[in-house]
Formats: C-alpha cells, sequence, structure tokens
C-alpha cells in the first residue's frame, strides 16, 4: 500500500532535473512537498547527478526557485566524486573535463587541477560539461591513450532542459571518448548504492526508511533497486508509462509528480 509505506519514510532523497524542477521551472508541489516535510520532521537529501554545477550554485538555484535548503539538503555526484578519489589519493593531481564549477567543487576539496595535461596526472575526470571545447577532448584522448586512471561523475546520457529539449551530458561525452580510445570510465553518482549507503550513514537513517525519488530510470531508480530501497518514478520528467513498462528497472510506484506525493503525505 503505496500511502502507508511513504508515510513510515523518515527520508526522501529527491532528484532534481524532471522531479523538483525543470531548467528554471519549478514543477508544481516541489516546495510544498519540502515545507510538509520540515513540518513532519522528515528529511530530504537533493540528489542530483549533475556535476556542471558546484553544490554551492545548486544551493543557489534552488533557493532562488523558492526551495527553502540548505548546504547539508544536497548531495552531488561531484560531491561523491570527491569522496571516491580521496579514498584512493588525497591531493591528487586531476585533469578535469568539466565545467569551472566542478573544477572549484574538486579543488576546494584539496585536489590540484592541472590545466596541461602533460603533467604527471593521477586521474582524468569527466563531468557533464556544458563549457567543454576541442582543446579538452584533445586532452582527455592523450591522457586515456597514457592509460591515466578515468572516472565519470554520472552515466546520463542526456539532461532535460525546457520545451521538451533536451541536451548531451556526461555519459555522452564519455561515449564519445570510448569511440576515440575504446576506453570506459568507472562512473560515479545514480546508480551506484554508495551514494545512498553514504547518505544512510551520515543521516544514521536505516535503508528502509529511505526513498528515493526520480524520473530517471536508468539511474534513480537503478539507485534505489542497488540499494534495496523503495523508489518512486514520477511521470514529470523524461519517463513515460511505456518507457516503464519496457525497462528492466521498475520502480516500487509511480506516480504523475512530486505533487502526487505531497497529497499522499497530507
Ligand atoms: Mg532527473
Amino acid at each position: 500500500m503505496i500511502t502507508e509505506d511513504i508515510k513510515r519514510k523518515e527520508l526522501f532523497l529527491l532528484d532534481l532535473d524532471g522531479t523538483l524542477y525543470i531548467e528554471n521551472h519549478l514543477i508544481k508541489g516541489s516546495t510544498e512537498f519540502i515545507e510538509l516535510l520540515k513540518k513532519q520532521n522528515k528529511k530530504f537529501i537533493l540528489l542530483t547527478n549533475n556535476s556542471s554545477k558546484s553544490s554551492n550554485k545548486h544551493l543557489e538555484k534552488i533557493n532562488n526557485l523558492g526551495i527553502d535548503a540548505k548546504k547539508e539538503n544536497i548531495f552531488t555526484s561531484a560531491q561523491a566524486t570527491s569522496i571516491y578519489l580521496k579514498n584512493i589519493k588525497e591531493k591528487a593531481k586531476i585533469y578535469v573535463v568539466g565545467t569551472e564549477s566542478l573544477k572549484d567543487e574538486l579543488r576546494n576539496q584539496g585536489f590540484i587541477i592541472c590545466e596541461n595535461a602533460k603533467e604527471d596526472i593521477d586521474f582524468l575526470i569527466i563531468g557533464f560539461d556544458i563549457e567543454l571545447n576541442y582543446k579538452k577532448i584533445e586532452d582527455a584522448c592523450y591522457l586515456l591513450d597514457k592509460g591515466v586512471e578515468y572516472i565519470a561523475t554520472n552515466p546520463d546520457l542526456v539532461c532535460p532542459i525546457e520545451n521538451g529539449r533536451f541536451i548531451p551530458d556526461c555519459g555522452s561525452i564519455c561515449n564519445m571518448l570510448k569511440t576515440a580510445t575504446n576506453r570506459e570510465p568507472k562512473f560515479i553518482g545514480k546508480p551506484r548504492r554508495e551514494m545512498i549507503d553514504i547518505i544512510s550513514k551520515m543521516e544514521n537513517i536505516p535503508l528502509d526508511k529511505i526513498a528515493i525519488v526520480g524520473d530517471r530510470l536508468y539511474t534513480d531508480i537503478a539507485c534505489g533497486i542497488n540499494a534495496g530501497i523503495t523508489s518512486i518514478c514520477v511521470l514529470s520528467g523524461e519517463s513515460s508509462k511505456e518507457d516503464i513498462e519496457k525497462s528492466i528497472y521498475k520502480p516500487t510506484y509511480v506516480v504523475d509528480s512530486i505533487n502526487d506525493i505531497y497529497e499522499i503525505l497530507k
């Protein structure tokens, strides 16, 4: 029974693009849902694979859209990548095919960002690079050919923008590099269950009290399935009912939008 199950949850992991908003347009019920969670003493974490913005920039956008969230309410694939890298080598020298925001985020975590691919690079990092240029692609190919360790922040192929349009995301950039070099990265971000395990530990909330809400089957819903938690697919983003029927990733529940979850909890 969806109502009872949802009411039992103490922590909601919420996707951003296609779930709470599309580009600069808030999806109905988003703010009301967040406010209701606070009133009911439930927690929420905005869990996004979008590595084109730093967590501060995400927060700024979310706050400007009218959602009252704080730094501790956001966890991005860039943060997850940083945790992953630190576990292998602190202060590593990295080459980033990513935005200046992503570089800032990694720099703030003590990594040395190299602009020259000829330096002694420890890791090549690919993100959702909306500032991509040919020099970066050329440098990435050089590093991949040299055998440098290869990490990507997220496997998403596209990111939704206004009017049903979409633009290439990190996964598509990696596909181009695979065609050129035959190398594939280790992807961080959703659908890796570590994204949820880290949060469950951080917040001290068991997995059966956590639900993930998102619009993308191969990231959001797959992440929920991988971690063994309740997953809710919203139809406000990229997936349709037909997509869900055809997919191997079956969400626990399907609703039209975040507004439906708000109505259930109310
Ligand atoms: Mg999404």
